[in-house]
């Protein structure tokens, strides 16, 4: 079935096929490791995974790279301030290797609570700098780029067009801007490809031009290219990455290679918190294990993203998450009931929504419309076993891990309910399989009087403490 994705390069919606047969090549900026990664960021990466998801549903084999940025990326995306991993690594006490090691690791546990696939190369900025030298020297003996007292910058007037992704102004913006242009660049919105590095800075590599490290956007114009080809299907990032880094990757590899790297260029829009941006000095960034601190599962955090759009703003608030926390246990609730139930559904119908589902997810990963199918499936009256497997075949896309739903609920009991109560949930459980109403309601109230109140909705029974 036809898959259409909307491409910020063309600013459409276009037909998706891969350059080279059933194999998708695709790239992910990954995080840049000088603290814990947010739950901003993670929005970023539940959507890289969805996409790969989709694209393996969808019957392609994904040959998926994404980059940690362990040097380079400065304060400021445009080549201001302090390389942030040498920021932390002053802040912490500590050597900035230690610092990527340490944020890496956390990252990597991350995206395993949050059941999102690990893509098939995850490549270390450090761990390719002869790549990205190779690839600096290319844009020079192209003559895409000079030497400055600071390091080599790209020359964006050489280009037929700049910028080419965002709808930047540059004149309007180079009017309103507030900071001085350094003067030793040609162009004020020429940028920093490789950075000689001042006396203290500790991660720095030999070159022509003396000791120093690479620019942001080099890591992963080089590493691309390394892994997937000079030309590869699609590269993701946020949209914060549509005006500086996208555009210089794509100007750099015009430089080197005469051509835009990916043909599809797709951004996640952000989060934001109580309807404003996150930041740390107004106290609203947090982690996933904060939030697992306030009782909301990391798997809780993903459904809450898949309430919206990915090309949408999502507002982040405590109350809204813990709703997607209670909604993930009815979804587990729902699935388990049908597991349970033997009521004959016709393949008709399973044919119907599977491919209704599909239609969705192709189109653009419309994945609220494609959770609206899963609960109407949860919902069903009907409780069969075709259901529950058609609910898991979907969770291969969705990945809220539904296969081991059991184990959640049990978990959650385990902290929550005594054994008394879990006895009598269960006994319920087996009176409404039986259809004995009376008995289910007896122990319902049963139940209520030590201090528990149930609740039958369409995907389950909640409880909780009166
Ligand atoms: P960084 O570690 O800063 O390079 O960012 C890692 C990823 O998170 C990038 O793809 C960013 O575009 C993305 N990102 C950063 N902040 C947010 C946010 N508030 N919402 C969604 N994505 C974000
Ligand atoms: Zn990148």
């Amino acid at each position: 079935m036809e898959i259409k994705l909307y491409n910020t390069l063309t600013k459409s919606k276009e037909n998706f096929i891969p350059l080279n047969g059933n194999e998708v090549r695709m790239y992910s900026c990954g995080p840049t490791v000088y603290s814990y990664a947010h739950i901003g960021n993670f929005r970023a990466y539940i959507f890289m995974d969805t996409l790969r998801r989709m694209l393996e549903y969808n019957g392609y084999e994904m040959k998926h790279v994404m980059n940690i940025t362990d040097v380079g990326h400065l304060e400021s995306d445009a080549d201001e301030g302090e390389d942030k991993m040498e920021k932390a690594a002053k802040k912490e006490n500590k050597n900035p290797y230690e610092i990527a090691k340490f944020y890496t690791e956390a990252f990597l546990k991350d995206i395993e609570k949050l059941n999102i696939e690990k893509p098939e190369t995850i490549a270390k900025a450090t761990e390719h700098i002869d790549e990205m030298l190779e690839f600096v020297k290319e844009i020079i003996a192209k003559g895409y780029a000079y030497e400055t007292s600071k390091g080599i910058y790209f020359d964006i007037s050489k280009l037929d067009q700049y910028p080419v992704l965002s709808n930047r102004n540059l004149e309007e913006q180079i009017a309103g801007a507030r900071v001085e242009v350094d003067p030793e660049k040609r162009n004020p919105y020429d940028f920093a490809i490789w950075i000689k590095a001042p006396e203290n800075h500790i991660m720095k590599w030999e070159s022509p031009w003396g000791l120093s490290y690479p620019g942001w956007h080099i890591e992963c114009s080089a590493m691309g290219r390394k892994y997937l080809g000079e030309e590869f299907d699609i590269h993701t990032g946020g949209v914060d990455h549509i005006p500086t880094h996208h555009e210089n990757e794509i100007a750099q590899s015009k430089g080197a290679c005469g051509k835009i790297p990916a043909k599809f260029w797709m951004h996640v829009e952000f989060l934001q918190v109580d309807g404003g941006k996150m930041s740390k000095s107004l106290g609203n960034v947090y982690t996933i294990d904060q939030l697992k601190e306030k009782g909301i599962e990391p798997l809780a955090y993903k459904l809450f993203c898949f309430t919206a759009h990915y090309r949408t703003q999502l507002n982040f608030t405590f109350e809204s998450v813990a709703s997607s926390q209670k909604a993930l246990n009815r979804l587990r609730e729902g699935y388990l009931m049908h597991t349970e139930g033997s009521d004959e559904i016709s393949n008709v119908v399973i044919e119907e929504y599977k491919t209704k589902f599909l239609e969705t997810i192709n189109d653009d990963l419309n994945i609220p419309a494609a959770m609206g199918i899963l609960w109407e499936i949860v919902r069903n009256e009907k409780k069969s076993k075709e259901f529950a497997n058609l609910l898991l075949e979907f969770d291969k896309v969705l990945g809220l891990d539904l296969k081991n739903a059991k184990k959640y609920i049990e978990e959650q009991a385990k902290i929550e309910l005594p054994k008394e109560i879990l006895d009598l949930i269960e006994q319920r459980k087996q009176a409404r399989i039986q259809k004995n109403w009376a008995l289910s309601d007896q122990l319902r109230d049963e139940i209520q009087e030590k201090g528990y109140r149930i609740k039958d909705t369409k995907e389950g029974m909640t409880i909780e403490k009166v």
